[in-house]
């Protein structure tokens, strides 16, 4: 009998499955500025427990470089190519208005899965760019206007959890957007990072972006102003970090049996790779070396995912090649909710009991700058090609900097990439026929969305 010689009860076992799921998005967060990730700056304690406790995927990716498209793979299990969620024209557009496809109606969210299973839902966002479609099914949606910090965020998504019935199970998203340039870190955050503890304000505001105004050039681009931006982003990471500290024991109760799903939208380019696009990409609308949107090199498609609920997923560090179209599909397959039919996404659910899956290709889609283009990572190649612009072959194996393009070398490889990828496109566009609106609705950003996005550094 236990306890029997005890004063405490015995601890409850752990649930055998969870009954909620918190999916924590954090906007432009690159895996590799993690801790949990193998980065030596202390930029998050509290994701690195997280990971420590559960399912830590170290080769997640996003199916597109930026917040729309990849939002919407992530809540369709669908690449760009079926779910035709991108914008618009074969050169994305910087410089005139930005427009939208907006995700049609008849495409259903991982929110449509779980309110139609009698969850309660709601997304708490904060970028121009999440919603157009990506929204469907929430009961509760909001995307705020203005800049909200993480722990603002937090309070509005923890009051939402308070005032839901009791015995209603629920699914909830909170996005952070402090990540996301203009970084704005707190004194607590910054002073753990020398290269802004010491900034003025004026030094600050030049640090939180690229571009400083409208009409402003590219940045000064010195080694001590890279360092000031990194450290701003870094410092960013540590605040949204504290604030999922708060989010986590605010579920009280809930935590044992919720679910944790935790990722990124997408990464972000700290100079990794200016001279390598420079020599490829000769569009004036695709930027280079900084910021998102405009490649596909890791920095900006190799994003954290982790899956945590202690007592039901096995602490583990899986390294296979995994894509954010897998999350639908998986959470599915772990609450027991029908499958979806005729998805890109496959269930992560062996990977998670200790088994393996076949490998398989990964695609990435619609860049939001520059010219378009398309990759596919398969094992250790990264290939990527675009209408007008020199293939790009990536050997992630013996060069995980992606420092070389070896295409020239391995043209044997290339041709064979280029037609699984062309295989892989048609077969992903087959999957979205008759979902994508016949006639595209395109959302063209009125003067108030185009402030907003001008402040979030899309536009100039
Ligand atoms: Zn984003």
């Amino acid at each position: 009998v236990p306890g029997k010689n005890s004063a405490k009860p015995a601890p409850a076992a752990p649930p055998d499955k969870p009954r909620n799921v918190l999916i924590i998005y954090v906007d432009t967060l690159r895996a590799d500025h993690l801790p949990a990730y193998g980065y030596d700056k202390p930029t998050s304690p509290v994701i690195r427990k997280l990971a420590a406790n559960g399912a830590c995927f170290t080769a997640a990716h996003s199916a597109a470089p930026w917040t729309f498209s990849s939002t919407a793979s992530l809540v369709t299990g669908l690449y760009p190519a079926a779910h035709g969620a991108i914008i618009p024209g074969v050169v994305k557009n910087e410089l005139e208005k930005p427009a939208v496809v907006e995700l049609a109606p008849g495409f259903q969210t991982i929110a449509e899965h779980f309110t139609a299973a009698g969850f309660k839902t709601a997304f708490f966002a904060r970028n121009g760019y999440l919603g157009h479609g990506n929204e469907q099914g929430f009961e509760t949606y909001r995307n705020a206007k203005k800049p909200i910090k993480a722990g603002a965020q937090v309070k509005l998504a923890l009051n939402w959890l308070k005032q839901q019935p009791k015995d209603a199970p629920f699914l909830l998203q909170v996005h952070f957007i402090d990540v996301h340039t203009p970084n704005d870190p707190t004194v607590a955050s910054s002073k753990l990072f020398p290269a802004v503890a010491a900034l003025d304000e004026a030094g600050r505001k030049l640090a939180s972006r690229y571009r400083s105004g409208p009409k402003d050039e590219d940045p000064p681009n010195t080694p001590e102003f890279r360092e000031q931006r990194k450290g701003m982003y870094d410092a960013s990471i540590r605040d949204v970090d504290r604030a999922i500290g708060t989010l986590l024991k605010g579920l009280g109760k809930h935590r044992r049996d919720t679910l944790v799903v935790f990722t990124a939208d997408h990464g972000e380019e700290l100079w990794d790779h200016q001279a390598l696009e420079e020599a490829l990409y000769s569009d004036p609308r695709g930027q280079r070396g900084v910021g998102h949107g405009h490649t596909m090199f890791e920095e900006l498609v190799r994003v954290p995912l982790i899956l945590s609920m202690p007592g039901f997923i096995k602490p583990a560090r899986i390294d296979a090649q995994v894509s954010l179209v897998d999350v639908l599909p998986t959470l599915l397959d772990v609450f027991g909710l029908p499958p979806a039919s005729n998805i890109d996404g496959r269930t992560l659910r062996p990977l998670l009991d200790g088994r393996t899956l076949p490998e398989r290709p990964l695609l990435f889609d619609s860049p939001c700058m520059g010219r378009d283009k398309q990759g596919i990572l398969l094992g250790r190649w990264k290939f990527v090609r675009s209408d007008s612009e020199p293939d790009l072959l990536l050997d992630l194996q013996s060069d995980p900097g992606e420092t070389a393009n070896v295409a020239a070398l391995h043209p044997d490889e290339v041709a064979r990439l280029r037609a699984l990828l062309d295989t892989e496109l048609a077969a992903s566009r087959a999957r979205g026929d008759g979902l994508r609106s016949a006639t595209p609705v395109i959302h063209v950003m009125d003067a108030d969305e185009l402030e907003d996005l001008r402040e979030l550094g899309y536009v100039k």
